[in-house]
């Protein structure tokens, strides 16, 4: 696939969240830590919830963490998704105390439980743009998603 014919949506990084975009493209999932306050958040943001400082640093998550919710979508809101229906999105607790909603790449059919332990793995959309999912936890082999396209 090039970039000519990825036709889904993608995103437009900010100065907030250029991090973020990046560290997925370098298979590390970032998170935004208030450095006055040392609270994780996500998704990237300029101003922390808790004590509003605007310090921030960036740690690098485990990847780790477990179900919260999860829905099956079965219609398109855009067209770029239609040959990938059904698929399942998760929200997960992140082992950091955030939580991110990704793709499951699992069939839709399998059983999901809320507080199934789930990893991260990365899926290299087009040329600079690398986007996140989950697996559910099984022995760690690597951070590639199985039903991934061009690497
Ligand atoms: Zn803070």
């Amino acid at each position: 696939m090039t970039e000519n014919t990825y036709s889904k949506l993608v995103p437009e990084p900010t100065p907030d969240s250029m991090p973020y975009w990046n560290g997925l493209n370098e298979e590390k999932l970032l998170l935004q830590e208030c450095a006055r306050c040392w609270r994780v958040r996500h998704y990237p943001r300029p101003v922390c919830d808790a004590c509003h400082s605007f310090e921030t640093r960036w740690v690098e998550a485990s990847g780790q963490g477990t179900i919260h919710s999860w829905t099956i979508t079965h219609h398109p809101f855009h067209d770029g998704y239609r040959s990938d229906l059904p698929y399942t999105l998760v929200t997960v607790d992140l082992e950091e105390g955030v939580r991110m909603l990704a793709r499951l790449h699992a069939p839709v059919d399998t059983r999901l439980d809320i507080g199934m332990p789930v990893r991260l793995v990365v899926e290299r959309a087009k040329p600079g743009l690398t986007l996140p999912g989950f697996v559910l936890a099984a022995p760690a082999t690597d951070m590639s998603a199985p039903s991934s396209g061009e690497r």
